[in-house]
């Protein structure tokens, strides 16, 4: 798995990445390797590694990631056809990176898991 720094440097603007929205909870980029025409990803500013530290405390990041995610959709046109979003959770869920993030696909017919 790779590590959490990548999307912390992306965060922080160390690295030249196309951040697309940023407020103070949520930052939302391009996924550099994208599997459909819109492929985002939208990742909480704090450090949290995966679904599995979502807790009473933190869980309304979740709502607010799904929120700016929804908007997103909107801003690039893409909500009518519809879209997909889809976070994956550790090994078996298929998460490459140690740094929990959504993904919002669209723009063609995804298939039932892209
Ligand atoms: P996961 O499989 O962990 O849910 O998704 C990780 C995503 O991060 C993948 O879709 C992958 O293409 C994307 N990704 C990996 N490295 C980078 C990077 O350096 N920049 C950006 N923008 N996306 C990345």
């Amino acid at each position: 798995m790779k590590h959490e720094s990548l999307f912390q440097d992306i965060i922080n603007k160390k690295t030249p990445e196309n951040i697309i929205y940023q407020d103070t909870i949520v930052t939302a980029f391009k996924d550099i390797n994208p599997k459909a025409p819109v492929h985002i990803l939208i990742v909480p500013n704090i450090f949290i590694s995966s679904l599995n530290e979502i807790n009473e405390k933190n869980k309304d990041i979740l709502a607010h990631m799904f929120s700016i995610a929804i908007k997103i959709a909107k801003q690039k046109k893409i909500s009518k056809e519809g879209y997909k979003i889809i976070v994956n959770c550790n090994k078996n869920g298929g998460q490459e990176i140690n740094y929990l993030h959504m993904h919002l696909l669209g723009g063609k017919k995804l298939n039932s898991l892209y």
